[in-house]
């Protein structure tokens, strides 16, 4: 069986675990702040707050912006659920923008005639969410620019993109962004079995996110309302939650972290060794925009519709686990209940009847690659 990702954990990764079984503290202990630390230096954000998921922190940093009932949040109709769910969590309504058929993003001409319109319509979002699909980052400087003359926040969904970068920075500096959200599910770049971390240099941002993670309770005397309680005080701020990572996904978390560069080159040698032996084979492989470095989540490749079920069985058929990201989100029942009909977007509708997800993680060996370009040859042939 070959799935179509999966974690890598060395045995520095294990013996940090087990470090921390063996400390005082499983939860909220020193080894949050350890990973926080590790993964805004490398971004070189200024703050960074972990979560127990992505989606979590993706909910949260919905509540720091302010996202609520009455707005509106876009984000891209190619992505996982999670990156507008987070908005209904909050009362507000989401919409979805198409995306570009070479980078499979939001397509920016796209969001701005959708931008005039809703202007004219006063129907202006609140927020809007990019996500960087497979690892490769959007086009951030236009979404930015776009930002500051309709006045929306931008929320990064940089779920596949740690270890990626745009125009030569790290995704999650927040140059073009409030937010950033990274996922550290095992099948994402680096893992904490389940966790998640928002990135930002907003202070205001970062103390609502750490208030949100933690039940809105606060024990910081900067933020009490009655500052002489006493050494047991707290007080609840806000209504928030228990979103927060426990010392054991920390500790994996920062020895993974040690690991991110090295990696991201393998997937990029899987990439570009995929790239070279399906260069006469009748598919597309994934286009990549000249101002990214992608973490390579994701290979992509795109089949003819009308051979893409076949493939896609037979290549599930010998037991090579290929997926399908993403099935345009407002195709899902509960998007159909809220009003969204299938077609909605074009471009999303063509991608989902051709893209097919194939395996690619670190320790994908040479010759399963070859095994899984050989299947796809025998299933669309050469050009
Ligand atoms: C994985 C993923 C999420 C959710 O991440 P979790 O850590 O599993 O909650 C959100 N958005 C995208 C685009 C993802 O791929």
């Amino acid at each position: 069986m070959i799935p179509y990702g999966k974690q890598s954990i060395s045995k520095d990764d294990v013996d940090a675990v087990v470090d921390v079984l063996k400390s005082d503290f499983l939860t909220q202990g020193p080894a949050v702040k350890i990973f926080e630390d590790k993964v805004k230096d490398y971004c070189k954000s200024r703050y960074a707050s972990s979560f127990n998921s992505a989606t979590s922190a993706l909910h949260a940093a919905c509540m720091a912006i302010g996202v609520s009932k009455g707005d509106y949040v876009w984000t891209s109709a190619i992505t996982f659920v999670a990156s507008s769910n987070c908005a209904l969590y909050c009362g507000a309504s989401v919409d979805f923008i198409d995306i570009d058929s070479n980078s499979s993003n939001i397509c920016i001409d796209k969001l701005d005639e959708k931008l005039k319109k809703s202007k004219q319509e006063n129907t202006l979002p609140k927020a809007i969410i990019p996500v960087h699909l497979t690892g490769q980052s959007c086009d951030m400087k236009k979404i930015k620019e776009l930002s500051e003359k309709y006045g929306f926040s931008i929320i990064e969904d940089a779920s596949h993109a740690i270890g990626g970068k745009y125009h030569g920075d790290s995704i999650g500096n927040c140059k073009y962004s409030d937010i950033t959200i990274f996922s550290f599910h095992p099948v994402k770049i680096i893992t904490t079995a389940e966790g998640g971390i928002a990135t930002t240099n907003d202070k205001n941002l970062f103390n609502k996110l750490n208030l949100f993670r933690s039940h809105g309770i606060t024990r910081d005397k900067d933020f009490l309302l009655s500052k002489n309680e006493g050494p047991w005080y707290y007080e609840q701020l806000e209504l928030g939650y228990n979103y927060r990572m426990t010392d054991l996904q920390a500790a994996l978390g920062s020895s993974q972290m040690n690991q991110l560069e090295d990696f991201v080159t393998k997937r990029h040698e899987l990439a570009s060794r995929y790239s070279s032996l399906l260069k006469d084979v009748n598919v597309k492989i994934p286009i990549q925009c000249s101002y990214n470095y992608s973490s390579y989540h994701l290979y992509v490749i795109r089949v003819n519709s009308s051979s893409h079920r076949s493939i896609f069985e037979k290549l599930r058929e010998k037991n090579i686990l290929v997926n399908l990201h993403y099935i345009p989100v407002y195709h899902h029942p509960y998007y159909q209940k809220l009003g969204f009909k299938n077609g909605y977007c074009p471009e999303a509708e063509q991608y989902y009847s051709e893209a097919i997800s194939i395996p690619m993680y670190p320790d994908l060996k040479k010759d399963e690659q070859q095994l899984i370009v050989d299947i796809l040859i025998s299933e669309v042939g050469k050009i």
